[in-house]
């Protein structure tokens, strides 16, 4: 296939030493990917707020020198039927390590894995980072959504989402069922769908230590490593025990466990030292509802993350709010968290909230905070003012309701 990119003139690429410690040259190319759907909407909305911001904060002696890949319809139109991913957005993603996107529609049918699943995996991007703080103003459906500040790190890459599975009534079912049934003493009824899952020490450990470095980087007090272990053993458990150990093998004096702390009815100064507790699933979702402030860094396996992401979004205000990015140790994509919302594509009506967020976060991750900061403020006074996009507009009282475009230049405005 032709070379049909050409990145941008000036620009240099991300220093990348592993995850979470990257240094940005002043002039970072970075790859977005605009979405399918909304994306157009929600990234020229974003894109204005991200170039203002760091205008903002450094005054012209930093600048992103933007990148347009492409994934998705647009990939199609512009490589041909078939190529949702073409194999140049995946090395251009490689080479300048940390990339945006917006929603991809998933193919349905002709065998097609999703898109974010591929680049997940292709990328080895391990780690699905979800921060979700309350932004003064956002209607949330709980009394105290200002006590919600966590950062919450998913597994990416295996569990029920490797995809690995048989339909029933199948030959490979057929196999598998015998294998279990006659050689393993299992009881499957034969009508049965089977799916595996897998949880492995080398993933379960690199997610861990990515959470507990980060909350070291970051000052933040506890990883909570969150699993139904006491139902699957094998799996959610060892996710905990690997989780202890890694804090015990590559972090020693600068973690300590709950555990260690509760010394009959005293309770022991943690001093500087990140705390490592756990929490079986189905409780998590109670506390992290009644008692949010005790949480901050969260662990967990792919499926539960997945649950308790969407779960903790929507205290603070819901998918359009809820930025993301799936970070490896050599790459990092950060993205809107909602799809494509076909049904408002090209109408400039909805949120660019999840998208902007996740600017935030990228520029947060490549040690841009002051632009981090002045897209918080700027988001934060819009929706104090009440100026915001249907979807808040619809649960607040006296809100002016704006289109996408001028959401954004309504933060733009207050950075
Ligand atoms: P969706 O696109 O997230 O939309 C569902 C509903 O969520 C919308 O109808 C809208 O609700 C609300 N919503 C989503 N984004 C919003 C925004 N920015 N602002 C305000 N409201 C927003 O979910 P879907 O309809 O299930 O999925 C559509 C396509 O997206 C599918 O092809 C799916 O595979 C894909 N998808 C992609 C990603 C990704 O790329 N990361 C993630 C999820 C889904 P109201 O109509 O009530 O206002």
């Amino acid at each position: 296939m032709a070379d049909r990119l050409t990145p941008p003139a000036g620009g240099s690429a991300i220093d990348y030493e592993r995850a979470f410690r990257v240094r940005s040259p002043d002039r970072p190319v970075i790859p977005y990917i605009e979405g399918d759907g909304i994306g157009p909407d929600i990234w020229a909305a974003a894109r204005r707020v991200f170039d203002a911001a760091v205008a903002a904060a450094y005054g012209g002696r930093r600048e992103v020198q933007w990148f347009e890949v492409f994934a998705g319809e647009k990939a199609i139109a512009r490589y041909g039927a078939g190529m949702y991913l073409p194999d140049e957005t995946l090395a251009a993603i490689r080479d300048w390590r940390v990339a945006i996107k917006g929603p991809l529609t998933t193919p349905v049918g002709g065998g097609f894995r999703s898109l974010n699943v591929t680049l997940r995996q292709e990328l080895d991007l391990y780690c699905c980072i979800r921060p979700c703080r309350w932004y003064e103003g956002t209607p949330s459906p709980v009394r105290h959504p200002e006590k919600v500040d966590v950062v919450i790190f998913r597994e990416n890459t295996e569990d029920v989402y490797a995809g690995i599975e048989w339909k029933e009534g199948t030959p490979e079912q057929g196999k598998v069922l015998a294998f279990l049934n006659g050689e393993m003493g299992t009881r499957i009824p034969a009508d049965s769908g089977i799916g595996i899952k897998p949880i492995s020490e080398r993933n379960t450990k690199r997610l861990v230590a990515a959470a507990i470095q980060y909350a070291l980087d970051k000052g933040r007090r506890s990883v909570t490593i969150v699993h139904k272990g006491n139902i699957m053993k094998y799996t959610e458990g060892a996710f905990r025990e690997w989780g202890y150990e890694v804090a015990a093998e590559k972090f020693p004096g600068h973690t300590i466990t709950e555990a260690h702390l509760s010394q009959g009815d005293r309770q022991l100064d943690p001093g500087e030292r990140v705390v490592i507790k756990d929490r079986i699933a189905d409780a998590m979702f109670q506390q992290i509802l009644l008692r949010p402030d005790e949480y901050d860094v969260i662990a967990l396996p792919n499926l539960n993350g997945d649950y308790l992401s969407d779960a903790v979004a929507a205290q603070v205000g819901g998918l359009g709010m809820a930025p993301g990015g799936n970070i490896g140790d050599t790459a990092a994509v950060f993205e809107a968290t909602h799809g494509t919302a076909p049904k408002y594509a090209g109408l400039d009506k909805v949120n660019p909230g999840s998208l902007i967020l996740s600017g935030a976060a990228m520029f947060e991750y490549i040690g841009w905070d002051d632009a981090k900061s002045a897209i918080q403020r700027g988001m934060e006074s819009a929706i104090r003012d009440k100026i915001v996009t249907y979807d808040l507009a619809r649960q607040m009282d006296g809100a002016t309701e704006v289109s996408c475009s001028a959401f954004a230049e309504a933060i733009v405005q207050r950075l």
